[in-house]
């Protein structure tokens, strides 16, 4: 555009020197040039968007979008970071934690992401993060794949502007996760991962009912309506609870989440609260995909206590859901299958091991000293302070020193006293 419009102030200025020279042709040609001028820097300030990116590559230049990403294989940190674009995730729900989360993976170079919502953009809208108020009155998939395509070129981006709860949403919403046109070679299902992202209890029931249908892993995350806690949750069809087994909220907080979206009450959001969930459920999300680190089962934080809770949950043998079940079955019945391979990687790895003794060279001439004398130095040095300043923790030589006073008292007669106790408060 920009060669365009110097070519049109060349033809401006050819014309005037063809023009008769009027007072009114000048005034008229040079309004035309100011005009052009002016379309000239807007087009500058438009940004350019960057060209897609074949292969990632981890040199250290300041043009490559994923030199800090493909730095996490050289610490040791992932051992194949570039798998990530064999991977397609679907977002259900791209509200303060949805759309955060896509641009979280969008930045990471994820392969394809496949974003749900039905819902416009709206002002009430900007405490939270990703949306701008000039967005307002978009969709929120359309918006959210204007915003994350100029970020990153590279990934897919699959948007479905449509309610889950419907039926016709849900139909097109099971269609679209088993489409594997992005990887026709994959055994498993279209999508690796489904991450719920929703605000209410109905949309958390379909995306647990189409991901038990179809032996589908997710993750579900949720932010509180006072906006001060939060989770995230792992479920895998019959191996992990679903949401139908036990709502993560009820099990939290003892506060049924069937009540928590009310008709007709104001639900308060902070953008911190749902950064920090959407962070979580990202950071699940690439230790699951990339197979780095410890996926959590369940992690729940309390913004008010920063209490960070965690636990595992077995799927109920009773839930209401007979997907669940199924896969309940399926599950106990794989179990010898799965055993035999966990046993034939731990003799792999043992064998392996025992091929290649760790540490059989030292290179660096590392030996061990004797701790008996190593203790005796450090009580020699650690003895001066500098001048003004005191010792505010006793020395270690004091947790030595055996009780003196107190009289031995036999582990048996310990335990005794304490079952008198438990059968004394039991019987109260
Ligand atoms: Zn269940």
């Amino acid at each position: 555009m920009e060669l365009e419009l110097k070519e049109m102030l060349h033809d401006l200025e050819t014309l005037r020197k063809a023009l008769p020279d009027h007072p009114s042709n000048q005034t008229l040609i040079n309004k035309l040039q100011s005009h052009v001028e002016h379309v000239c820097s807007l087009a500058k300030s438009v940004p350019v968007r960057r060209s897609k990116v074949k292969d990632m590559s981890a040199e250290v230049v300041d043009s490559n979008p994923y030199s800090r990403l493909m730095a996490l294989q050289r610490m040791g940190i992932v051992e194949n970071y570039e798998r990530i674009r064999e991977f397609s995730v679907a977002i259900v729900g791209i509200g303060g934690v949805g759309s955060v989360a896509a641009e979280m993976l969008t930045r990471c170079g994820i392969g394809r992401l496949l974003l749900y919502d039905y819902d416009k953009v709206e002002l009430a809208n900007m405490n939270r993060l990703f949306f701008r108020p000039e967005q307002c009155g978009m969709t929120k998939t359309d918006a959210a794949v204007q915003t994350l395509a100029d970020i990153n070129p590279d990934v897919v981006l699959e948007s479905y502007t449509l309610n889950i709860t419907t039926v016709q949403g849900f139909n097109t919403f099971m269609s679209s996760l088993k489409n594997k046109a992005f990887r026709s070679n994959k055994d498993s299902g279209g999508v690796d991962l489904v991450l719920s992202c929703v605000d209410n209890y109905e949309a958390r029931m379909v995306v647990n009912q189409a991901c038990n249908e179809l032996g589908q892993t997710w993750m579900e995350s949720g932010v509180s309506e006072n906006a001060v806690s939060g989770h995230i949750q792992l479920l895998i069809p019959g191996e992990t609870a679903c949401f139908a087994c036990a709502p993560p909220l009820v099990v939290a907080s003892g506060v049924d989440e069937r009540t928590l979206k009310r008709e007709g009450v104001c639900a308060a959001s902070l953008p911190t609260t749902m950064g920090v969930v959407a962070g979580l459920l990202v950071q699940n999300t690439l230790k699951f995909l990339l197979k780095f680190g410890h996926v959590s089962p369940y992690l729940g934080y309390n913004a008010l206590k920063d209490f960070f809770p965690t636990m595992e949950m077995k799927p109920n043998p009773q839930c209401s859901n007979a997907a669940c079940l199924e896969r309940q079955k399926e599950y106990i019945l794989a179990k010898p299958a799965r055993d035999a391979a966990a046993k034939a990687k731990m003799e792999a790895e043992s064998l392996s091991a025992a091929e290649f003794p760790l540490h059989a060279d030292n290179e660096w001439n590392i030996s061990v000293v004797d701790d008996s004398e190593a203790d005796k130095s450090d009580a020699k040095s650690s003895d001066f302070l500098p001048e003004g300043l005191m010792r505010e923790l006793p020395t270690a030589d004091d947790f030595q020193k055996p009780p003196v006073s107190e009289p031995t008292v036999s582990s048996n007669d310990d335990l005794d006293e304490l079952r008198k106790q438990l059968e004394a408060l039991n019987a109260a």
